[in-house]
């Protein structure tokens, strides 16, 4: 909410801060606006959006004027582990769980203030208090939708070890996912996560690098069990979503029902096909599979980790070629996983006009499409009159350079909500 003096006098739904840029981007992938005015309810919700000629800027506003500069949607993350500081074993081991806590709350700021307004964290917290501190003001931090998971005996997320050790979590330690295997346990355990009051399941239908025993193109649950996940998910409303890096897994994930396919990293055409078809969205994860491949040594993994990232690395940027050719709907996310990661997810941008977006798809793809994926884009992801005012203001253009996006320096305006967390105007 925004906290003037004035607003006391208003009606609720009255504007009471215009903002005039230079160039107005919705986040919808239309034409963006030349000298545009957004008008910011005292509501926390946007009431206008156009040309300053036709805007009607109500006396005793605020006025921040930002001449030659952009604004647009607050960006999303769609796939981040906020509680994630090192895949070192070694090194987390040192950790003690009040301090992971309290380093979750200095990265949530850290995201904020890099122009992320909504994150969905893909399995870290085990309770939803951190999306209430956030929204209690008690911490600073982007929306956060949370995901909780269930993981198999023996697949991605057991931190089962040779030695007969079994670590709570493979990739953290303040959280353990439900262990579940058949139908009646894989449906107890989905309701358990429901009760918990997260937005989203989190299941694994396919191996992955970080895990001990199990590898990228494993398959990771039975249809049934998987359908009977999806089913308790949307009884109550909400959704799935699936780590899928293996052709199979990835198949699978989509014929079950789930809403988004995590990484993707093995698209053949039938899998394309099968997005397409199904609506599903795919968060194709770059920045992570770009770092762990251009920049091993920066990650604490061990030795059978390693020899997996080559086998993701191969298939994975030509499978978001095909599937940002072919029209798959594709949410922005970044897989952070490692303390230095947190806090730069505006990368994943680059990544995607690297590998064959326009800067314009881009910002759809964190704005738009990552709300929608996140099912937020009731309230989140355009700036539309009645969205939440999430936006940023970035000095320069996005479109002609889209890495502008990643410059703390030149992020100038970044509300949430209609609150200003950032404001260099
Ligand atoms: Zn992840």
């Amino acid at each position: 909410m925004l906290n003037t003096t004035r607003e006391k006098t208003r009606p609720r739904s009255a504007a009471v801060l215009a903002i005039k840029a230079g160039l107005l981007i919705d986040g919808k992938g239309g034409q963006s606006i030349r000298n545009a005015v957004i008008l910011v309810g005292n509501d926390g919700k946007i009431a206008s959006v156009g040309e300053a000629s036709k805007a009607a800027i109500p006396s005793g506003s605020d006025v921040i004027e930002a001449p030659g500069k952009t604004v647009l949607p607050g960006l999303f993350d769609a796939h981040c582990h906020m509680l994630m500081i090192s895949q070192s074993l070694e090194k987390r081991l040192f950790v003690p769980n009040s301090l992971e806590i309290l380093k979750c709350a200095e990265i949530l700021k850290r995201t904020l203030h890099a122009g992320i307004t909504t994150l969905r964290d893909a399995c870290g917290p085990n309770d939803v208090g951190f999306r209430q501190a956030v929204e209690m003001g008690i911490i600073e931090g982007p929306r956060l939708v949370l995901a909780g998971a269930i993981a198999q005996t023996g697949g991605h997320l057991d931190g089962y070890y040779p030695r007969d050790i079994e670590l709570p979590f493979s990739e953290g330690f303040t959280v353990s996912p439900e262990f579940a295997d058949g139908v009646p346990a894989v449906q107890l355990a989905a309701r358990r996560i429901l009760r918990k009051g997260f937005d989203f399941i989190k299941v694994c239908t396919s191996g992955v690098i970080t895990s001990p025993s199990d590898l990228p193109d494993y398959t990771e649950w039975t249809m049934d069990e998987l359908k009977a996940i999806v089913y308790e998910a949307s009884a109550r409303g909400k959704a799935v979503m699936a780590h899928a890096e293996g052709n199979q897994g990835i198949k699978n994930a989509i014929l079950a029902g789930v809403w988004s396919v995590e990484h993707g990293s093995m698209l053949d055409d039938e899998a394309i096909r099968m997005f397409v078809e199904r609506g599903t969205y795919l968060v194709p994860t770059l920045t992570v599979v770009d770092a762990l491949s251009n920049q091993p040594d920066k990650f604490g993994l061990s030795e059978f980790a390693r020899s997996k990232v080559e086998i993701i690395a191969r298939n994975h940027f030509e499978s978001f070629r095909k599937a940002a050719a072919a029209g798959v709907k594709i949410a922005a996310g970044t897989d952070n996983i490692e303390d230095w990661m947190q806090g730069r997810n505006a990368r994943e941008l680059e990544l995607m006009v690297r590998y064959g977006y326009t800067p314009m798809q881009a910002i759809v793809a964190a704005t738009k499409v990552s709300a929608e994926a996140c099912r937020v884009n009731n309230r989140a992801g355009t700036l539309e009159p009645g969205k939440q005012a999430d936006l940023i203001v970035v000095d320069g253009n996005p479109l002609d350079d889209v890495t502008i996006l990643q410059d703390q320096s030149k992020l100038l305006l970044i509300m949430k909500d209609g609150k200003s967390y950032v404001n260099k105007l």
